[in-house]
């Protein structure tokens, strides 16, 4: 189900439908060209990827440094719990884009929004907090905007003149570019471009992978011994097969758009199955990407011992 307003659109999988996914909730926005996404904030961090288009964002850290930048397909943005932020879609096509949070319950429906609170303050405690009269807010919203569609905001160096501070910038970017950074991995099958705390610092909370796997390439048998791993099916169509104890193992297709999760430590692997490559991001709740190969395992262990358990 999309939630559709004039600015641009959004849907999103919590645990209330998802109830295996504890440790994050995903969602699928649209901006329209200069649509807004109202400023806010929340209680959980907010790690997104770039999917189309290119998009401005807002952000103001808590020692009241702010910034802003513009982000563009394949570009991360990771905002801190509690921290204020904001995003328009730029022209000619606005943005499209995914967010996670790190925390299966989050709803992007129910933030804490800049207009619920000002249209939910008396109007004199408003007055007397910015130091002007009342009248000045006399036509606030009284409903929410969440979504609405904006003006051009015009070029970004005056953007982030007009909003700059006497403390500086944050230490640490709030953006990444994850799509222009060399591969962790790669071979004939595909690649994993890997962004966490030790190359995004900023992003403290949520470590991610993003794989390639060429037609007939395979992610290769593996496990996460730190976090749950929650997936998002950006392009082409693939199968996963999870272990688990009993022994027990699943297996399910996947395509563009589709959600999955495996609880940590339990065994997958992921396979291409179509004719064009699949795309598809590994999210984790967690502050680095932590990974063991079954190869590396069985590699790095006395060939007599693997051969009295295999027979190979
Ligand atoms: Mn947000
Ligand atoms: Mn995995």
């Amino acid at each position: 189900h999309k939630r559709y307003q004039n600015g641009g659109w959004a849907r999103e999988v919590t645990q209330e439908d998802f109830e295996i996914s504890e440790t994050i909730s995903g969602v699928n926005m649209r901006l329209a060209a200069n649509g807004i996404r109202e400023m806010h904030w929340h209680q959980q961090a907010e790690w997104a990827i770039m999917l189309d288009g290119k998009c401005r964002i807002t952000i103001l850290d808590e020692l009241g440094r702010p910034q802003v930048a513009d982000v563009k397909t394949g570009d991360l943005w990771y905002f801190p719990p509690g921290l204020p932020h904001s995003l328009q879609g730029l022209g000619p096509d606005g943005a499209e884009f995914l967010l996670a949070f790190d925390n299966g319950r989050a709803s992007e429906f129910n933030t804490l929004l800049l207009t619920d609170w000002v249209a939910h303050t008396p109007p004199d405690i408003l007055a007397a907090n910015f130091g002007v009269s009342a009248d000045a807010f006399k036509n606030i919203p009284l409903d929410n905007l969440w979504i609405f569609q904006g003006d051009d905001p015009g070029p970004l160096a005056a953007a982030q003149r007009a909003s700059q501070s006497s403390l500086g910038a944050p230490e640490h970017p709030f953006i990444f570019s994850l799509g222009e950074m060399k591969p962790i991995k790669q071979d004939r099958g595909g690649t994993v471009q890997i962004a966490d705390s030790r190359n995004f610092p900023a992003s403290t909370t949520v470590a991610a992978a993003l794989v390639t796997l060429k037609p007939g390439g395979l992610r290769e048998l593996h496990w996460h011994p730190n976090a749950d791993e929650w997936q998002y099916y950006i392009a082409g169509q693939g199968r996963m097969t999870v272990f688990d104890t009993g022994p027990k193992a699943q297996t399910a297709d996947f395509r563009a758009g589709d959600v999955g999760y495996v609880k940590k430590s339990l065994g997958h692997y992921v396979q291409n199955t179509g004719n064009t490559d699949l795309v598809f991001l590994e999210i984790f709740k967690s502050d680095r990407f932590a990974e063991v190969s079954l190869s590396d395992w069985l590699k790095h262990t006395p060939p007599q011992l693997v051969k009295a358990h295999l027979g190979i």
